[in-house]
């Protein structure tokens, strides 16, 4: 049981006060922390620093890459795996409990609170013939956020971008993003299973899948030995 104080400091930020680094350690490494589904950005601070200079914009998170081919299983390639999101801060080779397959590897990355997620990203497998390989994402401990834009901070309802809204009232039937980027949940972005090599070419306008294919494109090339 961790021994804590709270104060309210200003709207919606909050100071927890611990009586032993212990409790500091191990809240710290479980982060992140949500409070009802809503996530809690959690930093360290300390009192000669002033509220100004903590930097709020950046919150981290364990996120699982499922699917990836025996080749491409190193610790290497889930740093860099974890560089399409933001920070790479640790990697974990969680999967591997018995066997040389591993079902999923972990990252543990510092992402930009304002950034939508990433769902994911498409492993380039020209030089096999192959045609590319969705390896989809699943973040753990993930609390609310916006099936629309893939933000945190806010609901699909509430989302002011165009295509949410949209969503809302019903003329699409899906959108980017859905509880399947949660570990609790066992499905997968509908469309995209990690069980069915090579049905993953990215729809034509997809935004959000198009923007991944750029992003990793620039990465991609030193994942392919
Ligand atoms: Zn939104």
């Amino acid at each position: 049981m961790m021994e804590f104080k709270v104060s309210v400091i200003d709207r919606n930020v909050f100071l927890f006060s611990f009586n032993h680094e212990a409790d500091v350690r191990r809240a710290w490494d479980r982060r992140p922390w949500s409070i009802k589904g809503e996530h809690l950005i959690l930093k360290k601070f300390r009192a000669y620093l002033s509220l100004n200079e903590v930097d709020f914009s950046t919150i981290v998170f364990w996120v699982q890459d499922h699917g990836l081919p025996l080749n491409k299983q190193s610790k290497e390639n889930i740093f860099k795996i974890g560089g399409f999101l933001g920070r790479t801060l640790d990697v974990d080779l969680v999967g591997s409990r018995g066997g040389v397959w591993k079902i999923f590897f972990r990252a543990r990355v510092e992402v930009d609170v304002s950034c939508p997620l990433y769902a994911g990203f498409p492993l380039d497998r020209d030089d096999q013939g192959l045609p590319m390989l969705w390896v989809p994402f699943k973040f753990e401990k993930l609390g609310n956020f916006c099936y629309g834009c893939g933000r945190l901070g806010h609901d699909l309802r509430s989302c002011l971008e165009e295509e949410s809204q949209r969503i809302v009232k019903g003329n699409v039937f899906q959108g980017n993003y859905g509880n399947w980027l949660c570990v609790e949940n066992n499905d997968f972005q509908p469309g995209f299973s990690p069980k069915v090599l090579g049905k993953l070419v990215p729809t034509e306008g997809d935004r959000e899948v198009g923007r991944s294919v750029q992003k990793s494109n620039i990465v991609e090339a030193s994942l392919r030995n």
